[in-house]
């Protein structure tokens, strides 16, 4: 079965779950109060199954992943400064990109006065100290890993790990193979996870509006809104300013940008979209030395799109379940964004599932993932646009950094 097959196919299944969902929750807004609540407890569960699987299977996927890109980077010496100049680039407009979630968030407020109740037993915590948010990386024990909570301190061990790969070096090699096939896994793993996604929506759709009627989906109207808007403008502001500083006509870049930007869109997937994103850059001059580090690289770690949307989701779950947060906690929200995006697979989904990472680390209703399950494949598809864009971008003004020319058009 091909990807892009089984990705239409989970579209259009999904898009089945979202309509029958919305339906069945339309009708029993017309059924009797207790029939309504007692149907809206099990289309809620129906979802909260799918929450407890990908929170399940979070822990494993972002070991894997990081390690095996870590322990893949075997000639990191040779190759230092593109590495440091992709590092930096990768990590600011990931960081620009969710300060412009927050910004979106605060100015479109799309979450504000549906009023959704916390879970029973949810408290709002107490805002961390600096001190607190240093301490929080570092879990105590290794236990305190397998929790979604704990997720920060898996990156920082499956870094620490595959440079441990590289370091062995010959022998390093197996660990390597082992660590990569993981990743592998992983990703199939939350494919198959995936086929449930449906249901869950169907579910989520249901629950929500049998429970809080029409105004849920005015409030999806505005997310949307806010997330677009703001997307774009990231894609045409940052990016022609990026490419232009690196010598490159911004007109060209979108020129040549255009068909993976449609590709990354269509199949929602950084990995998928990558032999195109490839084509692109080497039409825009980029030398292959570089482009062939940078990219592979990028459409694992670097989001943009991913980062704005998971600040922005943060922000707008805090307003749907009216918990309003401290400038010190949206200041957190932008670096977990940052980091969740890093650690996002480059997968449909990936940066949803991610999501729960960035609402636990803030300690937000992990029920806010479910929530954004619903409208997942349209926030999902101009999130890979952009964060496909986001890598060829940074490799044309990587080749200026690193003291090399783009190549003139063949
Ligand atoms: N689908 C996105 C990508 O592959 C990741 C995400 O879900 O945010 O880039």
């Amino acid at each position: 079965m091909s990807l892009k097959g089984a990705g239409a196919r989970l579209l259009i299944a999904i898009a089945v779950g979202f309509l029958l969902g919305l339906l069945v929750g339309f009708a029993l807004l017309y059924a009797p109060e207790a029939t309504r609540s007692g149907a809206a407890t099990w289309f809620k569960a129906l979802g909260d199954i799918f929450v407890r699987l990908i929170r399940v299977v979070i822990p494993p996927l972002i070991f894997f992943t990081i390690a095996a890109a870590v322990a893949s980077m075997a000639d990191l010496r040779r190759l230092g400064m593109v590495l440091l100049w992709m590092f930096i680039l990768y990590i600011g407009t990931s960081a620009l990109a969710a300060f412009q979630g927050v910004l979106a968030g605060t100015i479109f407020q799309p979450g504000v006065g549906v009023g959704l109740k916390p879970p029973a037993n949810y408290t709002p915590p107490t805002p961390p100290s600096a001190v607190d948010i240093l301490l929080s990386f570092f879990q105590t024990d290794f236990s305190s890993l397998l929790t979604v909570g704990g997720s920060m301190t898996m990156i920082i061990f499956a870094i620490i790990l595959g440079v441990a790969a590289v370091l062995l070096g010959g022998e390093g090699r197996n660990l390597y193979t082992f660590l990569s096939l993981g990743s592998k896994v992983m990703i199939t793993t939350v494919r198959i996870v995936m086929y449930y996604a449906p249901v869950a929506i169907f579910g989520y759709a249901a629950w929500l509006i049998s429970t809080y009627g029409p105004k849920m989906l005015g409030a999806y109207g505005m997310f949307l809104l806010a997330q677009y808007s703001f997307t774009f403008l990231h894609f045409f502001v940052i990016y022609s300013i990026i490419v232009a500083a690196g010598g490159l006509n911004p007109l060209k870049y979108f020129k040549y940008q255009f068909t993976p930007f449609l590709i990354a869109y269509t199949t929602r997937s950084s990995a998928v979209n990558l032999p195109y994103n490839m084509e692109a850059a080497r039409r825009m001059g980029v030398p292959d030395e570089v482009f062939q580090i940078t990219l592979p690289i990028g459409a694992t770690v670097n989001m943009d799109g991913t980062a704005l949307y998971q600040a922005l989701s943060a922000l707008f779950i805090a307003q749907l379940f009216g918990i309003s947060l401290t400038p010190a906690q949206v200041g957190l929200a932008v670096v977990a964004a940052v980091i969740g995006s890093v650690a996002t697979a480059a997968i449909p989904g990936g940066g949803t599932i991610m999501l729960a990472f960035v609402l636990g680390t803030l300690g937000l209703p992990l029920e806010g993932v479910g929530i954004m399950m619903v409208i997942d494949p349209i926030t999902d598809a101009i999130r890979t646009a952009v964060n496909a864009s986001g890598d060829t971008a940074c490799s044309v003004l990587i080749t200026k950094l690193v003291g090399l020319k783009l190549r003139q058009e063949s």
